[in-house]
């Protein structure tokens, strides 16, 4: 059992707020959280553990554990929804700094061609450590990249990388069928044929995904884009995933050249195409989403698909804004990405929030989203998002996911009349305190539990250079 003691404040952003209320009165101040097993047992003014103890159960194995959090804001874990792992080995590219979506990927397809199991695997343990220690309990990634002429289980690599840093771990067998002699972006060496796409995609729901309410592991099925996969694949992987009862994600939308190459190739709209191959509805979730019209947005809101906003990615690409603000307007579930490390370039879920507020700001003025919206977005709709529907919030029942960030911290002084807003609007310090994963410590004292993160840094950035070699880039 885990005792969190005196917490500074409790952030609950999945309460409803009144409009133009900045919500501190959901706030728990000074409260205890008790945790038992995998979930949050108990919140309330001086808690103990209870006596006589409990009898030992397979989640509970006798352990306890008070943390005094007085010094802590304590969210909800956060949840990133969109990422490509691999693609921390390739920040900022110097042919991929100032580039537009389409002639990124050209450059950088010709890097990630020379990925192996190693750099696979330091990449996933770089990405997930990054995220771990900036608040993240749960991720997503997207891997669609798959050398012909070497077979890599990647689902294996990451879910063992998941598994030793501890975070709870939905990620997308993605894929491509449609390279540059079909019309696509890709070269012909990274894409596979659909049979082999659809086979290997089922052997990995088969292997790793569990559908449990309480599971660590889930697996989506995520063909890259409109602009890498044929039609047929799409509806194919619509028809998988609902035969198989796990989710469905793709990139949609992100750039006025996808609306041009989808008009142009199948003579319709992204979302047309996506209605087309039923690829749509509550179990899906799309990345960027940024050109969507209102009669979109309404069908989106009408089927329930979500949207994976990835606002650094976004500016970084020059793609355009997400029209979050009309998005949660409608009802839609937005969660907050980071996206892959090419275009942001870093895994600092709690920055990334900051920067989803930042830019509606931008589009839609000074209210366009509170701290606390913005917070939601990263840890429940998030959640949802994954199928994660008992985790992001904190409150007796949920599983236990949480972030704590100690806010007597340089970054943070002065920001004590709204601590929790604070963790949005300041932005100099994102490292957690304690990160804590179905009832486990992942973060503790802000370090990795269990993990050497000098090993993952030196370890991922010579596969780092072993990559940029390989591509005939020089490296520093
Ligand atoms: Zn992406």
């Amino acid at each position: 059992m885990i005792l969190l003691k005196d917490c500074r404040v409790v952030a609950r952003p999945h309460l409803r707020l009144a409009p133009g209320e900045p919500g501190t009165g959901t706030d728990l101040r000074g409260v205890d959280i008790l945790i038992r097993g995998k979930r949050i047992v108990k919140i309330g003014k001086n808690l103990g553990f209870p006596h006589p103890p409990p009898a030992p159960t397979v989640d509970d194995d006798g352990t306890r554990r008070t943390v005094d959090a007085s010094r802590c804001v304590v969210l909800p874990g956060l949840v990133n929804t969109h990422h490509h792992f691999v693609q921390t080995l390739t920040r900022a590219a110097p042919g991929a700094q100032d580039a537009k979506l389409f002639h990124w990927l050209t450059y950088l397809y010709e890097i990630w061609k020379g990925i192996d199991e190693e750099s696979v695997y330091w990449s996933s343990r770089l990405a997930l450590a990054e995220l771990a220690l900036t608040g993240a309990t749960c991720s997503t990634d997207h891997h669609y990249l798959y050398p012909r002429d070497r077979a890599i289980d990647i689902p294996a690599l990451q879910f063992a990388a998941a598994a030793e840093l501890g975070l709870r771990f939905a990620p997308t067998r993605g894929s491509m069928s449609m390279s540059r002699k079909d019309g696509g972006l890709p070269p012909d060496s990274v894409v596979q044929d659909e049979d082999e796409i659809l086979a290997a995609t089922e052997s990995a729901i088969d292997r790793f995904h569990d559908g449990e309410p309480d599971s660590m592991r889930r697996v989506a099925v995520g063909p890259c884009s409109p602009f890498t996969v044929s039609e047929s694949l799409m509806r194919a992987s619509a028809e998988l995933g609902r035969r198989k009862g796990v989710r469905l994600h793709t990139h949609l939308a992100e750039t006025s050249d996808e609306d041009e190459f989808c008009v142009g190739k199948f003579c319709r709209r992204p979302l047309e195409l996506m209605e087309d191959t039923g690829f749509i509805g509550k179990d899906v979730w799309y990345a960027h989403g940024i050109f969507f019209n209102d009669e979109e947005l309404d069908t989106l809101a009408r089927t329930g698909t979500g949207v994976a906003h990835c606002p650094s990615s976004n500016m970084r690409l020059g793609s355009g804004i997400c029209r979050v603000r009309d998005m949660l307007d409608r009802g839609i579930p937005v969660g907050v990405g980071v996206d892959g490390s090419a275009s942001n370039d870093s895994s600092d879920l709690l920055g990334e929030i900051r920067q989803a507020l930042l830019l509606q700001r931008v589009k839609y003025g000074s209210s366009a989203l509170s701290a606390r919206e913005a917070l939601r977005m990263g840890s429940e709709f998030g959640s949802r998002l994954l199928g994660f529907d008992e985790a992001g919030r904190v409150e007796e029942g949920a599983l236990a996911d949480l972030a704590l960030f100690d806010v007597d911290q340089l970054g943070y002084a002065g920001a004590s009349a709204d601590p929790v807003a604070g963790l949005v609007f300041c932005g100099f310090d994102h490292r957690a305190e304690h990160v804590i994963v179905n009832g486990r410590f992942v973060v503790d004292g802000r370090k990795l539990v269990g993990m050497d993160e000098e090993e993952i840094r030196s370890k991922a950035d010579a596969e780092s250079r072993k990559l940029f070699s390989k591509a005939g880039i020089p490296v520093y």
